[in-house]
């Protein structure tokens, strides 16, 4: 079952036309069975429209976190220079120079984080920026000789690269290329510019090492997780959709008559009464038509029960070749009785249309050689037109309409009798 994008949503969406695709249900599920399956398959990555439509919600979802962590990045640093001018530490000047790049990557990130083509980039640039702030607090690192400040560096790099991962959505794989970035800068700042004793390089890059690892199993996995999360939501969706589609279909179905394909008593009912309030509350017109087909019983016994269903289709048809308005309702009322609700019809143009019901009706030429007033098949009329009033009352209306019916039969059949 395919449904398309802007179905579900109920609304026209913010993607691109070229971008909308068919959710396919069978691949949903399979996408899903395929991550929370027993066998463990690595690449969890959708097709490729899926996949841009999954990072595009990803990216919606977390473009007030995105932003919300950039501010924090610049009054961490603000705050940082704050602590360490109060401690009065040697080199911090320099330190703080060194640490402007790291600013200025968090201010211009916050910036275009309000561009329109952010979203298309913005995997990219926030891995690059990750690398740009490690690498600016580690130059900071350069300017400092005494401890703490050298291994608070250390471990401000490490927290960015964090931050980063953690929190900023971006893919494994990015992830892996900024935690290879830290832990190359780091060890290289401790190694090549810090001279750092083998034994505790040694440690650190081991501490390093498995940190940054645990930090991308950890962003594996809950990208994973969202990844079912997607599936699961637009699921629901194409389940909701689906569900809808179904029940306008019973809705339907509820109100069809089985054997002539026009509406059935519920459907002359509803169509009716939504007339009949309709009028009331503009103090319109409303008309309805009882057709019974004369001698019907005699047709049956004549030519048969499946030729007088045969009959029955037929003049339906006709019927409902007669209804012109969208407001109009046409159902089988009974057995061999049909009903026309006709709103807004005043009493002459009803009486002109019945009279055109009729005589079509006898120009089909259905022979009957049961009818005692017709060779072929004919139909007696009972029509009510009314200009409604606020004490007027449904029952009364088509009890009206009976009425005349009833009259129509009594006085002879194969006529129209107006209420
Ligand atoms: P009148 O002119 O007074 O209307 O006589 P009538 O024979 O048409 O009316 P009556 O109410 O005596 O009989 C109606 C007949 O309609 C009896 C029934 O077998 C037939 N009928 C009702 N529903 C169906 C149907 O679905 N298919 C067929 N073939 N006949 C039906
Ligand atoms: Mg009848
Ligand atoms: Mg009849």
């Amino acid at each position: 079952m395919h449904i398309s994008l802007e179905t579900i949503l109920g609304k026209k969406s913010d993607i691109p036309s070229q971008e909308i695709i068919e959710v396919d249900r069978e691949l949903v599920i399979h996408l899903r069975n395929r991550i929370t399956g027993e066998r463990f398959i690595f690449d969890v990555s959708f097709p490729k429209q899926l996949e841009l439509n999954y990072q595009d919600a990803g990216f919606r979802q977390s473009l007030i976190l995105i932003r919300f962590i950039l501010i924090a990045g610049l009054v961490f640093f603000i705050f940082l220079h704050l602590l360490e001018s109060m401690a009065g530490s040697e080199g911090q000047i320099s330190a703080l120079m060194s640490r402007v790049p790291a600013v200025i990557t968090l201010a211009i990130l916050l910036f275009f984080s309000y561009h329109p083509n952010f979203k298309h980039n913005y995997q990219n640039i926030i891995t690059l920026s990750i690398i740009l702030i490690c690498a600016s607090v580690l130059a900071g690192v350069i300017h400092y000789t005494q401890e703490p400040y050298i291994t608070l560096n250390y471990i401000i790099a490490y927290v960015v690269f964090l931050f980063g991962v953690l929190a900023m959505p971006i893919t494994t794989s990015h992830a892996g290329i900024a935690g290879l970035a830290t832990l190359a800068m780091i060890s290289g700042t401790m190694r090549y510019i810090k001279d750092t004793p083998p034994e505790l390089f040694g440690l650190m890059v081991f501490l390093l090492t498995c940190g940054i690892i645990g930090a991308i199993g950890f962003a594996y996995i809950m990208d994973r997780l969202s990844r079912v999360n997607y599936l699961q939501g637009k699921l629901l969706l194409v389940e909701k959709a689906n569900l809808n589609k179904n029940n306008i279909q019973l809705e339907g179905l509820a109100k069809t008559d089985a054997l002539t394909g026009i509406g059935n008593r519920r459907c002359f009912d509803d169509g009716l009464e939504e007339e009949w309030n309709r009028a009331m509350r503009k103090g319109g017109s409303i008309s309805l038509l009882l057709l019974d087909i004369d001698y019907f019983k005699q047709y049956n016994d004549i030519y048969g029960h499946q030729a007088g269903d045969e009959c029955l289709i037929q003049i339906a048809e006709m019927l409902a070749g007669k209804i012109r308005r969208a407001s109009d309702t046409l159902a089988r009322y009974g057995g061999e009785e049909f009903a026309l609700v006709l709103p807004e019809l005043g009493p002459q143009e009803l009486e002109k249309y019945a009279e055109r019901v009729c005589n079509t009706m006898e120009k089909q030429q259905i022979a009957h050689k049961g009818s005692r007033v017709s060779s072929v098949v004919t139909c007696s009329v009972g029509a009510a037109s009314w200009t409604l009033r606020p004490q007027d009352k449904l029952e009364d209306f088509i009890h009206a309409a009976d009425q005349a019916l009833y009259k129509a039969k009594q006085s002879g059949r194969n006529r129209i009798v107006m209420f």
